[in-house]
């Protein structure tokens, strides 16, 4: 099964060339609204974009978003996409049912009514249960975001009064140039305000310094790699964003145009501190040149088998890198400090190492979903290298 193809991992990729790669773009429709509810049934094909204007028709909305809107809602809750904001849990809990199609070609429906003990275990599915046919969400009403970017304070500043700004803000979260002390915070959060949106400031600081600018300068670093520190120092206080008051989805995303490489951990709330002093240790000591920010993001916890949030308040920490040759070095690193110290788990649609032992001892409930697998799935039709590698044959 494929969505919209927007997973930096194998998770998505075929075994091999007589493989087929089944794609439900075409089955994108929104099929039922019962706003008294805040209930929808939409086609598992539907891209976010696509369903958050619908919504918006109807004055709703999804409660929370990841960075983009790209995504199919199938392929997002099948790898627990997730924003930012600690009262928030990742988009698979807001399915309250699903319709499937299994490799034996019956359909199977899970919701509060039919098989609902099902419904932990295949929100978060990776795609090898079966064919996710339709959806039924929980949205909430429409709202507006007010959306600032604070760029005067420094990390150290931000974790020292990590406790208040988690409470302050609807949704919060960093990105932390490494090799140096400041970063930006965003701060998103609910609002009654007029709308406010300034678009020529918007084009210039979204389009041109996020594309244009920042694409070129990152071209320019991967050749001289020494000055990164020096060079981050500066685009630190070069960074702008301008304050705007929006309909949610267009505030909780933002476009990421600069092609790139991603990995992702998620960790117990309470070791952000610690695991951000290592991170920068580890990168000063091994000489990495980063160049590209981290995104620190923080989401409640959940109750879904191979949610990387089961069972903990998560601090997701991900790692980004321009540099074509340098990242699997860095992400390897990075991913040691994140399974040793830190009790790491990998975003499923970002790139990670780690060995099937390494994850299933991480998830209390992986050997359930292993069993549903086989009883789902017994010819492993919906199987690929990826998930082999993760269950074996
Ligand atoms: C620029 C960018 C920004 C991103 N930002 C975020 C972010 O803010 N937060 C975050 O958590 N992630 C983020 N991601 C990762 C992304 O949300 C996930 O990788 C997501 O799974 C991609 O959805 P997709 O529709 O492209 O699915 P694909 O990548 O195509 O597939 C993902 C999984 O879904 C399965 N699948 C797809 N459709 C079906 C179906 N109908 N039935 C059963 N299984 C299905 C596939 O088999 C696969 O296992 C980002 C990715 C990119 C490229």
């Amino acid at each position: 099964m494929i969505g919209a193809r927007h997973s930096w991992s194998d998770i998505a990729r075929t075994r091999e060339e007589t493989d087929f790669v089944v794609s439900l773009d075409e089955c994108n429709e929104v099929l039922e609204v019962n706003k008294d509810k805040g209930e929808v049934r939409v086609q598992a094909g539907i891209r976010i974009k696509d369903l958050n204007d619908a919504l918006a028709k109807h004055g709703l909305a999804l409660e929370n978003l990841g960075t983009i809107a790209e995504q199919s809602i199938a392929g997002a809750i099948s790898t627990a996409t997730h924003g930012t904001g600690i009262s928030f849990s990742n988009m698979a809990t807001q399915v309250l049912g699903m319709k499937m199609v299994l490799s034996n070609g019956q359909a199977l429906s899970i919701d509060d009514s039919e098989n609902t003990h099902l419904l932990p275990l295949v929100r978060v599915s990776l795609g090898c249960l079966g064919i996710i046919s339709e959806v039924r969400l929980k949205v909430v009403s429409a709202f507006r975001l007010h959306g600032r970017v604070d760029t005067t304070k420094t990390l150290r500043y931000v974790l020292e009064n990590l406790d208040t700004y988690l409470q302050k803000h609807d949704h919060f979260k960093l990105w932390w140039l490494p090799h140096q002390e400041g970063v930006w915070i965003w701060e998103l959060n609910r609002t009654d305000k007029a709308l406010k949106s300034n678009r020529l400031l918007e084009w210039f600081n979204d389009y041109f310094l996020g594309r244009i600018f920042f694409g070129s300068w990152l071209g320019f670093l991967e050749r001289f790699p020494t000055i990164i520190p020096k060079a981050n120092r500066f685009l630190q206080r070069l960074f702008s964003y301008n304050e705007r008051v929006k309909r949610s989805d267009k505030v909780l995303t933002h476009p990421i145009l600069i092609r790139h490489q991603e990995m992702a951990y998620s960790i117990p709330i309470e070791y952000t501190v610690e695991a951000l002093k290592v991170i920068g240790e580890v990168i000063e000591e091994e000489d990495f040149k980063v160049s590209f920010p981290l995104e620190i993001r923080f989401i409640k916890k959940d109750q879904n088998a191979l949610s990387p949030m089961y069972g903990r308040d998560t601090c997701n920490i991900t790692f980004c890198m321009y540099d074509k040759k340098q990242y699997k070095q860095y992400f390897e690193r990075m991913e040691r400090v994140m399974l040793s110290r830190f009790d790491g788990r990998p975003h499923w649609g970002k790139m990670h190492f780690a060995s099937q032992e390494e994850l299933w001892m991480r998830y209390p409930r992986w050997i359930q979903f292993h069993s549903l697998k086989e009883m789902l799935d017994p010819i492993g039709m919906y199987s690929n290298t990826f998930i082999e590698r993760l269950f074996g044959k």
